[in-house]
């Protein structure tokens, strides 16, 4: 074998070995791999994390790639970087920190935020969740917090969230968010937010002529809500509807349930996370499916519970779908 043709067998074999360690991480990723950087750069790159942790049991690693694939037009690129997964967006990386994703100057200042919830959100019908003492406590405690109008000031670090959605004033906001009519109703979204919601639109019609709790449940409503610059509220934390991606489903009337928890809490009712003591205002299960099918998740499902929200989530979405099965 000539040295030209022994050169050429060896950049072969190197090849071959690349494609076949990608075709690897095709199969264990699923269908998003291929827009995910990350453990495909050792091939050729030479940046192997010398400690040999493997980057998909490193912390945020499903979070991380469930961002990268959800926002294509915002997030460009996702790797592991200096030990830790990190996400880049507008030439700003930001790091996992523990769900608070943070630039590389605010990464020794983790503990002063609290993390970026990305629910662990579950598709379909209600999920039973056991209420554990400890839990109970929890609950219990916070329901007295509200109760004595005291503000949780823990601050979210917010700049992720103000680059991913462009908006970080109540004027950038106010410039960015469209008008739309959902269901009859007029309201203002996020630009990212008005396709998702005219397909919800589409699958709920769809539904409406063959499901009379569906049509009975359009027919009910007297608004919707999107955008709105505000808090969470109890906390000094920017709501969702700040950034124009969540919308509540208003009704003429809930009949005497509970639409939020905190309006059950505040009617004096102790155990209101049972809802046996709480009767909650129902939301038809097509509607639901219509919104998750879309990229949103339903507040009715978190423990503090919102029944009128749904919020466009589709990082959640992806990590339900992705999640492998127990
Ligand atoms: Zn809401």
């Amino acid at each position: 074998m000539s040295r030209g043709s022994r050169a050429r067998a060896g950049v072969l074999s190197i090849l071959l070995v690349c494609i076949s360690l990608l075709l690897a991480l095709t199969g264990a990723h699923g269908r998003s791999s291929g827009s995910f950087a990350g453990p495909a750069d050792s091939c050729g790159s030479g940046d192997a994390d010398p400690s040999g942790v493997e980057p998909d049991s490193l912390p945020g690693a499903q979070q991380v790639q469930a961002l990268h694939a959800s926002y294509p037009s915002r997030i460009s690129g996702a790797e592991v970087r200096d030990g830790e997964w990190a996400l880049e967006m507008d030439g700003v990386w930001y790091y996992w920190a523990d769900g608070r994703l943070l630039p590389d100057a605010l990464r020794d200042r983790a503990h002063e935020f609290v993390p970026i919830h990305l629910y662990r959100y579950e598709l379909g019908s209600m999920p039973s969740r056991e209420i554990t003492p400890d839990l109970e406590r929890v609950l219990s405690e916070r329901t007295t917090q509200h109760s004595d109008g005291r503000t949780d000031e823990r601050q979210r670090f917010n700049d992720f969230l103000d680059s991913l959605y462009q908006i970080s004033s109540a004027r950038d906001a106010e410039r960015i968010v469209r008008r739309v009519s959902f269901l009859g109703f007029n309201t203002r979204v996020h630009p990212l937010v008005v396709e998702p919601l005219a397909q919800v639109e589409r699958l709920v019609l769809a539904v409406m002529p063959h499901d009379e709790s569906v049509a009975r449940f359009v027919r009910d409503l007297s608004a919707v809500h999107g955008f709105t610059w505000r808090n969470i509220a109890g906390t000094a934390r920017r709501s969702y509807h700040s950034y124009g991606v969540a919308v509540d489903l208003i009704p003429r009337s809930y009949a005497g349930t509970f639409p939020y928890w905190l309006w059950a809490a505040q009617a004096g009712i102790d155990s209101w996370w049972d809802d046996a003591t709480a009767k909650r205002w129902a939301v038809p299960q097509p509607i639901i499916d219509a919104f998750e099918a879309s990229g949103f998740i339903w507040g009715g499902k978190w423990l503090f519970f919102d029944n009128l929200h749904f919020e466009y989530r589709p990082e959640s979405i992806y990590m339900a779908e992705h999640r492998p099965a127990s």
